[in-house]
């Protein structure tokens, strides 16, 4: 079958209207017709090459929603007609022990929703940026919020799930002093998911402009980080920081704001690293400093769920596919409120 799609022959070229081909439904597969997705900044890392190996044509995007429009002879979990998310993983070895324990994320030969090795044409797989995709029912979520959220429910599959994880790995929750740095797509979820989750959560951006809007998505306080009398004013006092910048910067400065046995885990992935952490901010106070790498499906459909049951959702601005380039270049300055989600409607013939 062939979809319309939007993507990149190279790491220097824009995003450009593209066809591509899904395999045939089989007996285990899914077929879904992508209401909407949302653009991580994963999708312009990759597309742009600015991570090693990206594989072209690229075709972004794994904050997938849409209808189930097909499935295989086999399939018992889903109908025709469901409303479902798919996110960044469409396929793992499925026998190791991360699979076993549903941290499919974790498998040596995770399959992500592009970028990755498949039989399927073109030899790697293409994501969400298209009108359809059919993925393996294992990998497929359960969507219960409204269909009226659709939209605003996309980027849970990644942005939700990248902050959900390491807040209930970390066991954010009533008593904890948590901070999320960086007020981005995967941030302002971070502040929604550890304020429902009862923690006392304060939120760290390097612009002035986000502070009243932190409070709005439930932040209890609000510091600007190149502010330095407003860290100092936290010192030694956090359980938990969530870091979800997308570009290097000193982490010693916010080491120093942890308690003793407080950890600090990364999630933002830029392509050049991070100035060293000086070794004292860590053995002083016997501190942690980790990383997390999005969420397995069990604890995907855990977040979905919860967030279903708590009406949350992110916040977006809606895009056209030929408005991509454009917001990618916004996204780079910060200047998203706080996820573009792509109307997939926009890549039809007649749109
Ligand atoms: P995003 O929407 O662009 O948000 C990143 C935020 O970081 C910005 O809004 C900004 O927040 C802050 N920031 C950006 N440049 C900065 C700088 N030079 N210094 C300090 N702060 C800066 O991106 P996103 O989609 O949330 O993704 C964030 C990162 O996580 C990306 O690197 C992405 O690839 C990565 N990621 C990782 C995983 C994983 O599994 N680990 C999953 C998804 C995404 P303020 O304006 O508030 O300062
Ligand atoms: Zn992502
Ligand atoms: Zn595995």
């Amino acid at each position: 079958m062939t979809v319309n799609a939007f993507g990149a022959y190279a790491g220097d070229q824009p995003l450009q209207a593209l066809t591509i081909s899904r395999r045939p439904v089989a007996a285990h597969d899914v077929q879904i017709d992508i209401a909407f997705c949302g653009v991580c900044h994963s999708d312009l890392h990759q597309v742009r090459a600015e991570w090693a190996g990206t594989l072209f044509p690229c075709v972004p995007g794994h904050e997938i929603v849409g209808r189930v429009s097909a499935i295989g002879s086999d399939v018992s979990a889903f109908k025709v007609g469901d409303l479902v998310g798919v996110g960044c993983i469409v396929d793992s070895c499925r026998t190791c022990e991360d699979c076993d324990e549903g941290l499919e994320n974790y498998c040596d030969t995770m399959i992500g929703t592009y970028n990755s090795p498949t039989p399927d044409a073109p030899g790697h797989t293409l994501g969400g940026y298209s009108e359809k995709i059919v993925v393996s029912e294992r990998y497929v979520l359960r969507v219960s919020h409204s269909e009226a959220q659709l939209a605003a429910v996309a980027p849970l599959l990644c942005a939700g799930i990248t902050t959900w994880s390491p807040l209930r790995h970390w066991n954010v929750g009533p008593g904890k002093k948590v901070g999320i740095v960086g007020i981005g797509g995967l941030g302002h979820m971070g502040v929604k998911l550890a304020h429902a989750l009862g923690a006392h959560v304060v939120a760290f951006t390097t612009s002035e402009s986000k502070r009243k809007d932190a409070l709005a998505l439930g932040a209890d306080e609000v510091v600007v980080s190149r502010n330095e009398d407003e860290m100092r004013a936290h010192r030694k006092s956090f359980d938990f920081i969530l870091n979800t910048v997308a570009a290097p910067h000193p982490l010693d400065a916010f080491l120093a704001l942890l308690k003793r046995d407080g950890a600090m885990t990364l999630v933002g992935a830029p392509s050049t690293p991070h100035p060293s952490p000086n070794v004292f901010s860590l053995i002083m106070k016997r501190r942690a400093l980790a990383g997390s790498l999005i969420g397995g499906i069990p604890e995907t459909q855990e977040m979905l769920d919860f967030c279903a049951k708590h009406n949350i959702v992110s916040d977006i601005e809606l895009i056209r596919a030929d408005e991509i380039n454009a917001a990618y270049e916004r996204m780079l300055k910060g200047d998203v409120k706080y996820r573009f989600v792509i109307d997939n409607a926009s890549l039809s013939a007649d749109a």
